[in-house]
């Protein structure tokens, strides 16, 4: 493993640095002394899990498929909500998320690919976000994206819409269920912000930033030998579906990442079940013939180089 150092090009994102911090170590110290003092009751875990999902999820599902890979249309509403859960994820605005994205899919494992994983496994799950290039690229392959209304509204306050939607609505479900739950009120509303916010943003962070790292690392590589990108059944299982990597890089396209019935890929599942409901339309997928002619083919040239 190697650690990045900040080089005269780059800088330290002090921002982010203290928030992933801080996140981090109360994570492992409040959050274990309150379980351990005030113990853990239902509501607790279903606000840890629903804020998982609805945070996690517009990652996947929102900046990742619909607005990075357009591998399905969505309805303004479906994009806003997204838009507003992705920020409580705190992993930056869609508009930079889709642009680092973006770049990672057209430089896979070379210099420019901002998460590059042949610069160690710290720098691609956490260290390019500590430290960042003096100068942010240009949006220049992100231009669908500056016209979008919603997106760019999001782009302007996302630090102000992560904080109401990842913290302050936990906070305050934590202290209105105190009333029926007969606990003081400060007792749920803190425990809303530890259990909705605090724990749960780490979680989904660090479940994201696999896909960056060890999706990169765990798995198989069945559509491309060369790129470290590869498909791993357990990886799919923290990170909503994504841990079928190497498919995902060779078609990027497609809205489905894991293309079994038995792969577990909750995101497809969701925007297959909002294609039904007329909340999702023109689902991109890549015809079965294609995807076999790639894998047979990716396997006979591992067989000539291995003679
Ligand atoms: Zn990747
Ligand atoms: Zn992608």
């Amino acid at each position: 493993m190697s650690i990045s150092v900040a080089r005269p090009e780059e800088r330290i994102d002090w921002i982010a640095s203290v928030f992933l911090m801080m996140t981090f170590a109360l994570s492992l110290t409040l959050v274990p002394f309150w379980i351990w003092y005030y113990g853990v009751t239902w509501l607790d875990v279903v606000q840890f899990v629903g804020f998982f999902i609805l945070t996690g999820m517009s990652i996947t599902f929102g900046y990742h498929r619909l607005f990075a890979h357009r591998a399905f249309k969505a309805p303004a509403p479906v994009r806003f909500l997204t838009l507003l859960f992705g920020a409580a994820a705190f992993e930056n605005s869609a508009l930079d998320w889709v642009s680092d994205h973006r770049r990672h899919h057209k430089h896979t494992d070379h210099d420019d690919d901002p998460y590059n994983i042949s610069k160690g496994f710290f720098h691609a799950h956490i260290g390019w976000i500590l430290l960042k290039p003096k100068e942010r690229p240009p949006y220049d392959n992100s231009k669908d994206l500056l016209k979008d209304k919603l997106v760019m509204w999001q782009h302007k306050h996302w630090h102000l819409i992560g904080i109401s939607f990842g913290f302050i609505l936990p906070t305050l479900i934590g202290l209105a269920l105190a009333i029926p739950m007969e606990k003081p009120l400060w007792q749920g509303a803190m425990a809303g912000f530890l259990f909705g916010g605090v724990l749960r943003v780490t979680c989904v962070q660090h479940c994201t930033f696999f896909i960056n790292s060890l999706c990169h690392c765990i798995g198989k590589r069945p559509y491309d030998k060369k790129s470290s990108a590869r498909d791993s059944g357990v990886m799919a299982l923290f990170t909503f579906g994504e841990g079928y990597h190497n498919y995902h890089h060779s078609f990027q396209h497609d809205y489905r990442n894991g293309i079994r019935a038995w792969h577990f890929d909750p995101t497809k599942w969701m925007i297959w079940t909002l294609s039904k409901l007329g909340l999702a339309s023109d689902l991109r997928r890549v015809e079965n013939e294609k995807i076999a002619e790639v894998e047979e083919r990716a396997t006979a040239l591992a067989e000539k180089e291995s003679q």
